[in-house]
């Protein structure tokens, strides 16, 4: 393209919200055959809510009608029969000092209900597992299946209550106090409401959809089906730092692919893809490593980018 087509389409693309950072960014948008979307915070809005909470009895058994608080009085025991408050004070007390989205949820919805979260005596980040703390001499671990059995836990006895909430397309957490499992607690993402029509206009273009998430199978499946991206073009619980990888496996099968993410995770994946796309309300790191910059939260503006792309270069051919 001249420098003078190539101006042009970077300003309708700023008038758009379409920041591209140079004139062979613009030029190569068009010619993306696969998208590829971060689920948290791209195609869901990130605003995490708790909606579930269940407790488990020590067989690891669900208890439905929510025992009396065995924390008035002594310190609560594992072997006490907790109830559904006390299983959520033990996660967000282990969660307090997380900024993840799934921990900020567990404390908001503790607080909520009334009640009261205080500081563990010791947290740990487990990247892409959980979170395991310590409160007084118990340590409670708050996350996923391999979080609980990297610490001994077995996570089988709550697969049935797992399945229910993921199928729902909830991230589903166990909580475990003093090495046993104790409860479930879960969060939901809401969809963004462009986020379906995105897929669709993708799909119509002959661009294949795609989604990558450090979420479980299920979770990602239902939030994929709901949005229109077919089961086998999900890629689930890929560990933060494999996200990257992820995408040159996309790569290595020859496609031109577009990555688009926000959070801090996603930046290795936006520097790798042929394009890389970062939503203007994620993190600078993301956005650092991003070849476009889309200035909304709009999943449309993601084809807004291939049509202006597009529609420059093929005016000035
Ligand atoms: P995402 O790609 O959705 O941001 P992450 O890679 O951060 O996911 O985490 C993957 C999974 O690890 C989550 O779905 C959750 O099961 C678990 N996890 C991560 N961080 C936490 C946390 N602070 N508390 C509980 N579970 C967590
Ligand atoms: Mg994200």
């Amino acid at each position: 393209a001249t420098p003078a087509a190539t101006m042009v389409g970077t300003t309708i693309g700023a008038q758009n919200g379409v920041l591209f950072k140079g004139g062979d960014i613009l030029e190569r948008a068009k010619d993306v055959d696969t998208v590829v979307f971060d689920k948290t915070g791209t195609l869901t809005k990130g605003e995490m809510e708790l909606t579930d909470v269940v407790v488990f009895d020590g067989d690891g058994q669900p208890i439905t009608d929510g025992g009396d608080t065995a924390a008035d009085g002594g310190q609560l025991t594992a072997r006490d029969r907790l109830s559904e408050d006390d299983v959520l004070r033990l996660a967000a007390t282990a969660e307090i000092g997380s900024e993840h989205p799934l921990a900020r949820a567990i404390v908001d919805g503790a607080r909520e209900r009334g009640i009261d979260v205080t500081d563990p005596d010791n947290f740990e980040n487990v990247p892409g597992h959980g979170i395991k703390a310590t409160i007084g001499d118990s340590e409670v671990l708050v996350g996923n299946r391999k979080l609980l059995r990297d610490n001994g836990i077995d996570p089988s006895p709550a697969q049935s209550t797992m399945e229910r909430l993921e199928n729902e397309g909830k991230t589903a957490m166990l909580v475990a106090y003093e090495d046993e499992l104790v409860g479930v607690v879960a969060d939901a993402d809401t969809i963004k409401e462009s986020a379906k029509d995105a897929v669709r206009q993708l799909q119509e273009r002959g661009v294949d959809v795609m989604m990558i998430t450090g979420d479980n199978e299920r979770t990602a499946r239902a939030v994929a089906e709901q949005v229109g991206i077919a089961p086998e073009n999900v890629r689930a619980e890929v560990l933060p730092e494999d996200k990257s990888d992820a995408v040159e496996a996309i790569q290595d099968e020859g496609r031109k692919a577009m990555m688009v993410g926000d959070g801090v995770n996603d930046a290795p994946a936006l520097a790798v893809a042929y394009v890389g796309t970062a939503i203007g309300s994620g993190t600078d790191v993301a956005i650092e490593a991003a070849d476009v910059t889309l200035m909304r939260d709009d999943p449309l503006d993601v084809v807004k980018a291939i049509r202006i792309s597009d529609a420059t270069l093929a005016k000035i051919k």
